[in-house]
């Protein structure tokens, strides 16, 4: 049984003081699958390195929505640069934040529009992040033919059904862990199996207060979502993890 994270930083700064120690713990726990999104040349640099040596960890590379303060399009041709540079398997993260972000909203639709004709271009797949943002993320993503996942979702069942549509895959995280969020759980009772994605954003979002999440942790969320599919969970593992490798073929709409 393989265990999945589609999407964690393990190339974070965060992790630079234990990050083999974090590989060793997710590897145990049999994660032998993950999407290591780069949103830096730091996290970059460090993700190749496992990259290189774990055969089932795909590097994706962008530029983050809540980083666009800085809107040079010269970030864009160096982007394209490391992209084919690094062999990326993904853009991403890439996307609409506009609950963070607002004052770059305008930033982030050129950014975001210029990362998926860049993954058009390449024939990779992307990782969208959608905060506030969801119809805006739909009308942009129809007008490019690429396929991706829609990172951390909290959207609603006719959104997720709608993103479908077009292509993509829907990924759950932690919130689902959280006693009082209906919403997650609802969505995933809903939607085709075959499209469910399961991730941790580490180190980030950790259900856990003062815990930094890692990987490994993504055992937890299995097992919730085995919980309202009334499901086991090798069956859910195989699944997801089929629907982890669709992810990187096929990849044009
Ligand atoms: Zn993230």
């Amino acid at each position: 049984m393989v265990l999945t994270d589609a999407h964690c930083h393990l190339g974070s700064r965060q992790f630079d003081e234990n990050r083999d120690e974090i590989v060793s713990r997710m590897i145990e726990n049999g994660v032998e699958k993950a999407i290591l999104i780069c949103c830096s040349r730091h996290d970059r640099l460090a993700s190749i390195a496992l990259r290189d040596r774990y055969p089932g960890f795909k590097l994706a590379c962008s530029i983050h929505p809540q980083d666009l303060e800085d809107d040079d399009p010269q970030r864009l041709t160096d982007l394209k640069e490391a992209l084919v540079e690094c062999r990326a398997d993904m853009i991403g993260e890439t996307g609409l934040d506009y609950y963070s972000h607002p004052h770059t909203k305008e930033a982030q639709i050129r950014f975001f529009e210029a990362q998926l004709e860049m993954a058009a271009e390449l024939g990779l797949p992307v990782d969208v992040h959608s905060r506030k943002a969801s119809l805006d993320t739909l009308n942009i993503i129809k007008k490019y033919p690429v396929k991706g996942i829609i990172h951390s979702y909290s959207g609603s069942l006719e959104m997720a059904q709608l993103f479908i549509k077009q292509g993509y895959y829907i990924a759950f995280g932690a919130s689902v862990l959280f006693p009082n969020s209906k919403k997650p759980a609802h969505v995933i009772a809903g939607m085709p199996l075959d499209r469910l994605l399961i991730e941790t954003d580490a180190p980030y979002q950790s259900p856990i207060k003062g815990h930094t999440h890692e990987p490994a942790d993504v055992k937890a969320i299995y097992e919730k979502i085995c919980e309202i599919r009334g499901i086991g969970m090798n069956e859910l593992a195989d699944r997801v993890e089929a629907n982890f490798d669709r992810v990187f073929i096929n990849t044009t709409a």
